[in-house]
């Protein structure tokens, strides 16, 4: 059985104040909640004040994006060195590094390896993009995302990271995915990807989750579906009572 896992992405929201003042709230809204990973993942400058805010509550940390080297010069980068210690998660590959700063499948398996090697758990973001979609390439695009991003990763690393199918067309536009197109793309595609990387046992040990407009209201939708374990949220996140609402439905679904 794989745990569910819920986890909010922050995105370049919240100042250090606002974020310690959600994540807060969030703690003890969800004290003593069981049965499900929580996790935020708040921007870089929040994230040791955050930290410290959620000691003692149920929710672990993430960070949104991590270097792949040490250390250096590479001004702006933060490096998973740094993010040792400091959090638990952090998010790899999503569709706004990718799209808005460039970050090819060749950077994003970099990534996976680093964050791995730091004692961190890669959240791998994963999804096509409109047309891909429409011309019928879901499949082999997202399938081909998969591969190149776990090359090398072995199936012990494989075990540890989370993978987050987040349709882009479905990203902040409102208009999610259907819980049963997920659930095909996930099992045909993601998982099944994953079964020929590293054969069904691992595979089926690995939690997948479907990020796109997730809402209270249709989180259940996407719960109820055998393949789905979970959900990358964005914009919701950002609310207090739609995260913990969030967090409790998908708990219910899966029990
Ligand atoms: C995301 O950014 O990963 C995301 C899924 O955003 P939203 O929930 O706002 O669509």
């Amino acid at each position: 059985m794989r745990k569910p896992f819920i986890a909010g992405n922050w995105k370049m929201h919240k100042t250090i104040e606002e974020a310690v003042a959600l994540a807060r709230e969030l703690g003890a809204a969800l004290d003593g909640v069981a049965g499900c990973d929580v996790a935020v993942c708040p921007p870089f400058p929040a994230l040791a004040a955050v930290r410290e805010a959620l000691a003692g509550s149920v929710i672990g940390l993430g960070a949104q994006n991590v270097h792949w080297e040490e250390q250096g010069a590479f001004t702006g980068a933060v490096s998973p060195r740094m993010l040792e210690g400091l959090c638990d998660y952090v998010i790899v590959g999503h569709s706004e590094r990718r799209t808005l700063f460039g970050e090819s499948d060749e950077m994003v398996n970099k990534k996976l390896h680093a964050a791995l090697a730091h004692g961190l758990k890669p959240i791998l973001c994963v999804g096509e993009n409109l047309e891909q979609n429409q011309a019928g390439e879901t499949a082999e695009f997202v399938g081909g995302q998969v591969r190149a991003a776990f090359d090398g990763i072995t199936a012990e690393q494989a075990r540890i990271v989370t993978v987050a199918y987040e349709p882009l067309w479905a990203i902040g536009t409102g208009m999610p995915a259907t819980g049963e197109g997920a659930n095909t793309i996930i099992r045909g595609t993601v998982r099944g990807t994953l079964a020929v990387l590293y054969g069904d046992d691992v595979a089926q040990a690995i939690r997948i989750q479907y990020g796109g407009s997730v809402k209270p209201g249709n989180i259940v939708e996407f719960m109820a579906q055998p393949e789905i374990d979970g959900a990358l949220v964005g914009g919701a996140s950002l609310r207090a009572a739609d995260f913990v609402a969030i967090v409790k439905e998908a708990l219910r679904a899966k029990k």
